[in-house]
């Protein structure tokens, strides 16, 4: 990938956040190609909460571009700020809002500060250095000193608002900062991935980064392989998927024990996860079956959660009732899908006894679940409703985890885990493309009501019952799986 001459030379806010998520989203941004670029439901949720923070924030009317800042609007959005940076390169900034305060400034007795949405429940540096790169540009607009910005963040609670003071230290940081991205952007070739490769799931760049991942058998492919245990591979000089594939496990575990004894525990696993992806074949870890427990069962219900994990709001439980006909038939065309909507001003004593209605109705019947949300949530809504222990073990009892037994029994070749790539593996295809939790998050609040254009959108709940569905369908893909190979047993 060479650099195309045309590109221009401006630091941009955008590109200081993309640099510190991601060096190499960085450079994506300003060479790769635009029509690789794929959409994530990441930004328009981020777009969403920023204008619910800011409509709280300030209530009043808020004016557009520099004409507002000389009126003396108490909020100015829509304006775009360009000047130089600390060490004289040309920078520019958007910031989404700048909120009127007290002091002096070229417009008058009144002066502004840049506010930021908040997302998640931490201060991060791309917030503070964000901060920053806005006031020192600001600073150079209105001839007069930032030395505060603001966070500002929405839940369902009432507004929170974090003042953060624009130090002496974080202009150092972000002169630090600008230096590291214009060495990068100078490159010829994308900086190499990221090594938490989770962040890649909310990035647009995914799709160029996941081919490359897999064409040259990156490390972090391997399912269990981490941005820390990647960085002690590399140290002990394996670079690759294959590399470890053909490592003596022995060897490697004794290698690994410098660092740590959780990791040379692991050396048998890990190089048995590369064989099976390098070699594509799945591997038997038991001889029992994964799932006796439906053997007799009269039907089962399969279910699944949707949250917002910022506002830790569990706000759809979907179920499929599936009844069991003989032996390893299940009806399937029969299956029913029941969703249970639960919005926060319904209240959890609500929620709780429609589900529990639900359970008892079907008080013999197993809960298939994928990963441990779904079970941990359910009990803690339970119990935050006065269920007895007792009955609350009854309850655990009753369900089964199915990621739990697919790694119990089974090694697969596949690079992850998770619901999505385990079903896709097994032939499992969800209905509506590229849909993931981020999107059926923002189905949701298109028609709960925080997204004001969509407010009340029918169309985007159906979109989100039918992604729910898919999501129990897909436990359940996996699920029926693990039975088909518990038949070839002996
Ligand atoms: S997909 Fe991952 S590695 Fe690629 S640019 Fe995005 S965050 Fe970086």
């Amino acid at each position: 990938m060479g650099i195309p001459p045309h590109k221009t030379n401006v630091i941009t806010d955008r590109l200081l956040r993309s640099w510190i998520r991601c060096k190499r989203k960085a450079w994506l941004d300003r060479y790769g190609d635009e029509k690789k670029r794929v959409w994530t439901a990441h930004r328009a949720l981020q777009l969403d909460h920023q204008q619910r923070s800011f409509a709280e924030l300030i209530t009043r009317e808020k004016g557009k571009g520099l004409k507002a800042c000389e009126i003396g609007f108490e909020g100015v959005m829509g304006i775009r700020l360009k000047g130089l940076g600390p060490s004289g390169e040309l920078i520019e900034a958007h910031p989404p809002l700048l909120q009127r305060i007290k002091g002096e400034s070229r417009w008058g007795k009144f002066a502004y500060r840049p506010v930021l949405a908040r997302q998640g429940r931490k201060v991060t540096r791309e917030h503070r250095l964000g901060l920053t790169f806005s006031g020192i540009l600001l600073e150079q607009l209105q001839e007069s000193k930032v030395s505060s910005g603001l966070l500002v963040t929405k839940g369902n609670q009432e507004l929170e608002i974090q003042k953060i003071s624009l130090s002496v230290n974080l202009q150092q940081q972000l002169l630090e900062v600008l230096k590291k991205i214009k060495a990068d952007l100078q490159k010829d070739e994308p900086p190499t991935l990221i090594s938490d490769r989770r962040k890649c799931t909310l990035c647009c760049w995914k799709g160029v980064c996941n081919v490359e991942a897999t064409a040259e058998g990156h490390l972090s492919e391997v399912s269990g392989i981490g941005p820390k245990r990647k960085q002690i591979l590399q140290e002990l000089g394996i670079n690759k998927l294959q590399e470890l594939a053909t490592s003596n496990p022995r060897d490697l575990g004794q290698k690994l024990f410098a660092f740590g004894v959780q990791h040379s525990e692991i050396a048998d696993q890990i190089v048995a996860q590369a064989r099976v992806q390098h070699n594509g074949s799945k591997e038997r870890l038991s001889r029992t079956p994964a799932l006796p427990e439906l053997i007799d069962a009269p039907g089962i219900l399969i279910y699944d959660i949707e949250s917002d994990p910022d506002a830790r709001d569990d706000f759809l439980h979907g179920f499929i009732r599936l009844m069991h006909k003989k032996d390893d038939e299940w009806d399937l065309e029969g299956a029913k899908y029941q969703p249970i909507l639960a919005p926060y001003e319904h209240g959890k004593p609500f929620c709780w006894e429609r589900i529990n209605r639900k359970l008892t109705i079907y008080k013999d019947w197993p809960v298939l679940h994928y990963g441990e949300t779904e079970v941990t949530s359910l009990l803690r809504l339970a119990k935050q409703q006065g269920v007895q222990k007792q009955e609350l073990s009854k309850l655990r009892a009753r369900f089964i985890d199915i990621h739990d037994r697919l790694r119990l029994h089974w090694r697969l070749p596949i690079n992850s885990y998770g619901l999505k790539t385990v079903a896709n593996w097994t032939g499992f295809q969800w209905h509506q493309k590229g849909a993931d939790g981020a999107r059926a998050l923002l189905w949701w609040r298109q028609w709960h009501g925080t997204d004001e254009k969509n407010r009340g959108n029918s169309k985007a709940l159906k979109w989100l019952f039918k992604y729910n569905q898919d999501d129990c369908l897909a436990t359940w893909a996996v699920a029926k799986w693990l039975l088909k190979q518990d038949s070839f047993l002996p």
